[in-house]
This record gives C-alpha cells, structure tokens and sequence, in this order.
C-alpha cells in the first residue's frame, strides 16, 4: 500500500472508530525528507490518495499534490525534526478529550500505559495550528510515543502508521478506564516499583 493509500484506510478507521468527527483530526507518514499529509477541511473517511498533499520536512512547502495540507502540520514537521517517529496521528477522541480538558496528565493506572512511555502528559494549550502548540506537544512528547493537548486532543507517534495508529487506540482506552474509573471510585495509580516490575518481567519471560 503506498503511503497516500495507507492515510486514506486509517482515516478510514478513525471514523469508523469514532475517533474523529467531521473534519477533525489529521494523519501523516515520513519518508526521508518528505511528509505525506491528510488534507485540510476534508473528512478522513472520504479522502482519495490523490487528495494527500507531501510537503518539505523542513520547509513545510508541499512539493506534490493540489490540496492545502492539514492545518496542524507544522506541529507534525516539529515532530519529526526532534523524533525518531516515522507516523503520526492526532484526533479529538471523546476520553482523551476529556482527560486533556480535566487534568494536566494521565497517570499509569494501566500497564499497558508503559507501551506509551508511562505517564502521559497534557500539553499547555495554544491555539491550534500555531507553532507554539506544536512547540507545547513536542515538548510533552519528550521520551513518550503519545501526548494529550489541552482543550484540544491527542497525538501519537510510531515507526509505522499502524503503531502509530495503534498508540491512538491505546491512549483513548487509557482515558476511558481512567475517566470510568473516577465515576466509580478513586482509580488506584501504578507504581514505579510495579512499573519496573512489569518491564523486568517483559524483558525476562518465564520459560516455556
Ligand atoms: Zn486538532
């Protein structure tokens, strides 16, 4: 599948997952020095590879296509010059929503969060598209895979847009259980030392 038609099927799925509505949310892939991007102003779901601008990693000019590219691709090019991410994708998801609205992280109350980088930070907010809110996000993003932004949404990085797609379903499940978790009780936090442990124990498997 090309880079434009892999855009085009995980678009597809954030809709189809309700990780998206409308015109929210954006997706890209890395390719040496170039950035395949979903457009701006279009729904994910109906895009066309033709539609997928490239733009210059480092001067953010599109080389190829005839759409404007996503409004918050100057945060997903300020990504990939201070990461090794190779995909991104950020969404307006519901639970990451609401914890990037509520609280100022998402604490480990999940093993499964140590596959993000543990705690995941929400990003201080800034208006969309502008170079400080990607300035804010890469900096929350610092050693993790995933970041929330304030009043805004999240965002996930992997070598492939599907782990970086999956990190994306990882974060959202994180804030359900998190958010769920509140309107029960009081959600207890993992410590570091249980944290380590579930690293030492992936790391040194039982033998089978
Ligand atoms: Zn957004």
């Amino acid at each position: 599948m090309s880079l434009r038609e892999q855009l085009c099927e995980y678009g597809r799925r954030a809709v189809e997952l309700g990780l998206v509505i409308g015109t929210s949310g954006n997706l890209s892939v890395r390719e040496g020095d170039l950035v395949t991007v979903t457009p701006s102003g279009a729904a994910l779901d109906r895009l066309t590879p033709e539609m997928c601008p490239v733009v210059d990693l480092t001067t953010g000019r599109r080389v190829a296509g005839e759409t404007r590219p996503s409004s918050e691709t100057p945060m997903h090019l300020a990504i990939y010059q201070t990461t090794d991410a190779r995909a991104i994708v950020h969404t307006h998801s519901v639970f990451g929503t609401v914890v990037a609205t509520t609280m100022t992280e998402l604490p480990p109350v999940h093993y499964n969060a140590l596959m993000l980088g543990g705690v995941v930070k929400v990003a201080e907010y800034a208006t969309y598209g502008t170079p400080e809110l990607a300035a804010n996000v890469r900096a929350a993003l610092e050693g993790k895979r995933a970041a929330l932004m304030a009043n805004h949404g999240g965002v996930t990085i992997g070598a492939t847009l599907e782990e970086a797609f999956e990190a994306t379903r990882l974060l959202e499940w994180l804030c359900e259980v998190y958010v769920r978790g509140l309107s029960v009780g009081k959600p207890t936090i993992l410590t570091e030392e249980q944290l380590a442990a579930v690293v030492e124990r992936a790391l040194n498997p039982p033998p089978l």
